[in-house]
């Protein structure tokens, strides 16, 4: 008996059998779909979101006109597909560098540093005495975001008014550090980054929000140079410079694009973000899962399949600036809809140049939160079908750094594929995946060099296709995620067992 069979009658004899134990998603032959999604289909899109960037000043990020335009060119593309298309308005403060930062210390050692500005950092011109939070840990700990710098307001017990604040990256997110050290009356803040592989360059990201004070990142070397003067009893002296644009009510857009048939009550989410940073195209980052998806749902429109259960393309905005696209979009559905809202498929960097297959680690198995009930079983879906394909792939962890963030938040079971980004490759990743040891799965992350030629073919092809068949699996599956099927009592069951008895009072 081959194992194909075996799996198929597995599930055959579970759907036989009582309901209780009639879920795990069955198997689906996606084949047809799979030959249908192509890497030139695929790349024809991605080389369309090239010449929006190129005809809009590199740039495809919210709030920019050539988000505007990536945005009608996906959308024209399903309307033409036969599906229901819809452009969802909101307002977000975008943010624009208009002049690199600039940081040079004056006294005791003169010294220029490269450093890079944050995301809703405010402009500024600052000459002040440095003074460094507590929480500093040099050498870094083992474990990457653990170092606690800046995190609470008796970090910067002590801290003197005026002066600029030297903070460590870590555990909670740049902007609490920014917000608490400008409470503490902060003229202006370094972060540098934590120290451990992969984590030593400029650290690149947002503020989440605009405050009115300079913020810079600068290398781990640079930041722990100053650190061991304060340490030695020197008074350093710091200038840093600053030029950036906020618009507080900026306006973009999520696309969102329904089937028109299948069950509407068990709508599968597939979604990544559409928008880019403003440095650069976001070619891979994220016009590769634009364009898997996109690829997708025409295929699926091509081949007139009847998805059972409904499915909902979306494709987010303004992800760069701090997930707001998804998270506008889940916490503005209405509760009854949002119970309709079946799992969501996330695929945000799926073409990285030094790839590597990594499935969001939906069981916890290795990384911590597990995803919400049913998570572990969409990760499977991903894990099995690239072990049908003779594929070694790895879970990877909801670092929180995409789009399933605000589905997993509300209990919506969530999964997805990712090829890398700033993280080096080991020696044993390039055993499984080919590559190149000890360089970043994606060198251009978040650079302008994000472009038609930085991409590996192999990843689009290899994820693209794991995508389409988790797509139809979803899409398509008799048995669900659920025992009883629905996600509700899933979600009162985990709910009764977290508060036990408590709830019960
Ligand atoms: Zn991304």
């Amino acid at each position: 008996m081959s194992h194909r069979r075996a799996l198929v009658l597995g599930a055959l004899a579970a759907s036989l059998c009582l309901p209780s134990t009639a879920f795990g998603l069955d198997e689906v032959n996606s084949k047809k779909l799979r030959d249908a999604v192509t890497v030139n289909g695929i790349l024809q899109h991605e080389r369309a979101l090239q010449a929006v960037a190129n005809a809009n000043g590199g740039t495809r990020a919210s709030g920019t006109p050539g988000y505007e335009a990536s945005l009608q060119y996906v959308k024209q593309r399903l309307v033409k597909a036969g599906y229901r298309v819809k452009e969802q308005e909101f307002t977000f403060p975008f943010f624009r560098e208009l002049a690199p930062a600039t940081a040079a210390q004056l006294s005791p050692t003169p010294k220029d540093y490269t450093v890079d500005t944050f995301e809703y950092s405010g402009s500024g011109d600052v000459t002040a005495n440095v003074q460094a939070v507590r929480g500093i840990t040099i050498p870094p700990p083992a474990v990457p975001g653990t170092t606690p710098a800046g995190c609470t307001a008796a970090d910067f017990t002590g801290f003197t008014a005026g002066n600029i604040a030297l903070i460590q990256r870590g555990t909670c997110d740049f902007g609490l550090k920014a917000r608490n050290a400008k409470a503490a009356g902060a003229v202006g803040v370094i972060i540098f980054n934590e120290g451990q592989e992969g984590r030593t360059g400029l650290p690149a990201g947002t503020l989440g929000e605009p405050i009115d004070i300079p913020v810079v990142g600068m290398t781990f070397a640079d930041g722990a140079a100053i650190y061991q003067q304060l340490q030695g009893g020197a008074t350093v002296k710091l200038h840093i410079t600053t030029s950036t644009e906020a618009d507080l009510d900026a306006t973009t857009k999520n696309l969102i694009a329904d089937t028109k048939t299948g069950n509407a009550d068990e709508t599968v989410v597939v979604g990544g973000h559409l928008d880019s940073v403003v440095e650069g195209p976001g070619i891979n980052d994220n016009g590769s899962g634009t364009s898997a998806i996109l690829e997708i749902a025409e295929a699926m429109s091509e081949q007139k399949i009847k998805p059972r259960r409904a499915v909902r393309f979306a494709f987010w905005g303004a992800e760069e600036s701090g997930l707001l696209g998804s998270e506008h979009y889940v916490t503005t559905l209405p509760a009854d809809d949002l119970t309709k809202i079946y799992a969501n498929l996330n695929f945000d960097m799926v073409g990285s140049p030094n790839y590597a297959r990594f499935v969001y680690d939906g069981d916890g198995s290795d990384s911590e939160p597990a995803g919400p009930p049913g998570s572990g079983e969409i990760e499977s879906v991903f894990t099995k079908y690239f072990a049908g394909q003779g594929l070694a792939s790895e879970p990877t962890e909801f670092s929180g750094r995409s789009d399933y963030g605000p589905f997993i938040a509300v209990g919506i079971p969530a999964g997805g594929l990712f090829t890398g980004a700033e993280g080096i490759k080991t020696a044993e990743q390039a055993t499984k995946y080919g590559g190149t040891a000890g360089v970043a799965f994606d060198p251009c992350y978040h650079q302008a060099c994000d472009t038609i030629n930085n991409l590996s073919t192999n990843a689009l092809n290899e994820m693209g296709d794991a995508a389409a068949h988790a797509t139809l699996v979803l899409a398509k599956s008799k048995s669900g995620l659920f025992p009883d099927g629905s996600r509700k009592a899933a979600r009162d069951k985990s709910k009764a067992k977290k508060f036990g008895s408590d709830h019960a009072r």
